[in-house]
């Protein structure tokens, strides 16, 4: 149910009703909005809680959310929710564009990236400290290291850091040294982890599952929502299908579908999408006409020699000239980066 209230209603009247909605046994969750402020009560409803919460002080009326997910269902908060990050400003008229290694791999690589980034129009800097690799045998990320690394390329070049966080028990020290946690798309349903980040007080980015539907999707989210952060960005990265030619198949139509059903930012990541970088440009670019609200993309000063993903990654130069062609297609659509 969302208890929408009136327009003028004041904060003792939305207090009361936030306690009214727990005394019930269930879950308030308040979101205000630029028109008036809604109160989300989630929980196991009884017919007869409608009737009492609508004689509420302030309450305009109560209504019943059709969607699964519900703090992040557009019927909640019909209004972009705008995430900003240090740097990173993703939804409403502004595009955030992440960029960076696969891993972080020396000082020197994600500095020289950071620097590259910021130079083309970057406003966030990406970056794997703990990297969920398919083999054992494949590099694992510097772990803290790599967090520090990140760390000293933030404090030199103000960009925000978005970095991955694999393990719920890694939360608190990822968490100290990023200004976004990336939950990846192989952890999209490990639930403790995303009850986890959804405690951790800074914005998530939370990839979708190679086989995930979009409804799965949205139901991740809600958990971090439901825990308390209602900073959340979902990330299209390309899903598993018969299709051989691209590492994964990038589907953008996810792009308008989500942004009817949730009022969260939506980023497309054309890296893992396609796995291929001479396709990375062009599908850039389609997911900025398609409406993103922000882009990732894998960006390193030497691909060819990089420890993990260097056949999807863009080279300094190639960054540049998709940042230049995303800003003309952001201007014509009255967007900015
Ligand atoms: C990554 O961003 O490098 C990554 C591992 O992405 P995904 O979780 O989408 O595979
Ligand atoms: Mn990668």
């Amino acid at each position: 149910m969302i208890v929408v209230m009136k327009k003028g209603a004041d904060q003792s009247q939305i207090d009361h009703m936030v306690q009214r909605i727990a005394s019930l046994g269930l879950k308030p969750h308040v979101i205000v909005g630029a028109e008036r402020t809604v109160i989300a009560a989630v929980g196991e409803k009884r017919p007869e809680h409608k009737e009492s919460l609508e004689s509420g002080p302030g309450v305009a009326e109560v209504v019943k959310i059709l969607a699964p997910y519900k703090v992040a269902s557009r019927e909640v908060k019909p209004e972009p929710t705008v995430i900003r990050a240090g740097s990173l400003t993703a939804g409403g008229d502004t595009i955030g564009v992440i960029a960076g290694p696969c891993s972080v791999e020396t000082e020197a690589q994600i500095l020289a990236c950071a620097k590259a980034v910021k130079a083309a129009g970057g406003t966030a800097l990406r970056g794997g400290a703990f990297k969920p690799r398919t083999s054992p045998y494949s590099f694992q990320g510097l772990k803290e290291r790599g967090l520090e690394m990140l760390a000293a390329a933030r404090a030199e070049t103000g960009l925000a850091v978005v970095t991955e966080v694999v393990a719920s028990e890694d939360t608190d020290l990822v968490a100290r040294y990023a200004d976004v946690l990336q939950v990846g798309a192989r952890n999209m349903q490990n639930y403790r982890l995303l009850e986890a980040v959804g405690k951790a007080g800074k914005p998530v980015l939370l990839k979708r599952g190679p086989s995930a539907t979009m409804e799965e999707l949205l139901l991740a989210a809600e958990y971090i929502l439901d825990a308390g952060n209602p900073n959340v960005m979902l990330c299209e990265r390309g899903i598993r299908t018969f299709e051989t030619h691209t590492r994964f198949t990038l589907p953008l139509a996810t792009v308008p579908y989500l942004k009817q059903k949730t009022h969260l930012p939506v980023i497309v990541d054309p890296s893992h999408g396609t796995g291929h970088s001479y396709l990375v440009p062009d599908m850039t670019a389609a997911s900025v006409a398609v409406g993103a609200d922000g882009i990732i993309l894998e960006v390193h000063p030497d691909p060819e020699n990089a420890l993990s993903d260097g056949y999807q990654t863009l080279n300094f130069e190639q960054f540049a000239t998709t940042m230049a062609r995303c800003r003309q297609i952001a201007e014509v659509l009255g967007r900015r980066i």
